[in-house]
């Protein structure tokens, strides 16, 4: 029996046993045991009945009313967000599995699994240094892939933990209120001892905005602005290089983004990757450990991250 092996007919999927359950209508804890809803692809699924609002609910842990398995969604989501196209997941599901889904699907799970992650994740607390590496690139987005000058995906790094600490996408081009808000997502986050960035001519002025040193609450700080003028120096920082430019290959795999609703949500797809589903390269760890979220995710990090964000634990 390799039964636990397969990803498309997971009957063990519904052992929820470290998971509480509440009521999806009303979040109510009292209810009781119902029998059981049969599904193809999903195997038994625990039915309840909520004695608070008299409705019926499966505790589905993220994945309700899903056809299918959580091992199926998941595998999708993490092998798309780390460099598979939707229509090439389809195809190895097919040609392994015999099992058919749309491409479509597999853009509608990261979509709406990106979405509840983001928001769980979004309200921890990361320790992070502040020697922050701030960079914006350009993404193409619609049919015409090589157009610069697009959209603008704007990325800091916390350097000892390479964390992805703050993010902006903009679908205009770079200005200094774009680079303003950028900076105050930084701020909001950590405060910084630095942030380099290239020479941009819009980076001096926001920064000035958001971290002045005339400001009371900044003058003791010294928070530096370094400006790396890669032109001039030709030193590019090549640890911190990797990090953006495994986003801006996955950007350009994704062959433009095609509508501007769903471009940011699969920048925070590629973001969520990095941060919590990945081990960098040279640190061998992955930025949320490096920066003290020790999340019981197990080894299917896609799917603890699900079932922490939709239990509401933190
Ligand atoms: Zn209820």
């Amino acid at each position: 029996m390799v039964e636990h092996f397969n990803p498309v007919n997971n009957k063990n999927e519904n052992n929820n046993k470290n998971q509480s359950v509440k009521c999806v209508h009303c979040k109510s804890t009292n209810y009781s045991k119902q029998g059981f809803r049969k599904t193809k692809n999903r195997g038994k699924i625990q039915k309840y009945f909520c004695n608070n609002c008299n409705r019926y609910f499966t505790a589905d842990f993220g994945f309700y009313r899903m056809r299918n398995s959580n091992k199926l969604i998941t595998m999708s989501v993490d092998m798309y967000l780390s460099n598979l196209s939707s229509r090439k997941m389809r195809n190895q599901l097919l040609r392994h599995f015999n099992h058919r889904i749309s491409h479509v699907s597999v853009l509608d799970w990261v979509r709406k699994y990106v979405l509840k992650v983001h928001k769980f994740v979004d309200r921890l607390n990361p320790q992070l240094n502040g020697r922050i590496y701030a960079d914006e690139t350009d993404i193409p987005r619609g049919t015409n892939t090589k157009k610069k000058g697009g959209d603008i995906f704007w990325c800091a790094v916390d350097w000892d933990t390479r964390f992805i600490n703050a993010t902006y996408y903009s679908p205009k081009t770079q200005s200094i209120k774009d680079a303003t808000e950028f900076m105050k997502r930084i701020k909001s986050r950590v405060l910084p001892k630095y942030i380099q960035t290239d020479a941009g001519a819009f980076y001096p002025k926001a920064f000035m905005k958001v971290f002045n040193p005339r400001r009371k609450k900044f003058s003791n700080l010294k928070i530096q602005h370094i400006v790396n003028n890669v032109g001039k120096t030709r030193k590019h920082n090549v640890r911190i290089e990797t990090v953006f430019s495994k986003i801006k290959d996955r950007v350009d795999d994704f062959r433009g983004l095609k509508a501007l609703w769903s471009a940011p949500i699969l920048l925070a797809g590629i973001v969520l990757q990095h941060n919590f589903i990945e081990s960098h390269t040279t640190t061998g760890q992955l930025p949320c450990e490096l920066a003290g979220l020790n999340l019981e995710t197990g080894i299917n990090r896609w799917l603890g991250l699900i079932r922490l964000s939709s239990c509401g634990l933190i």
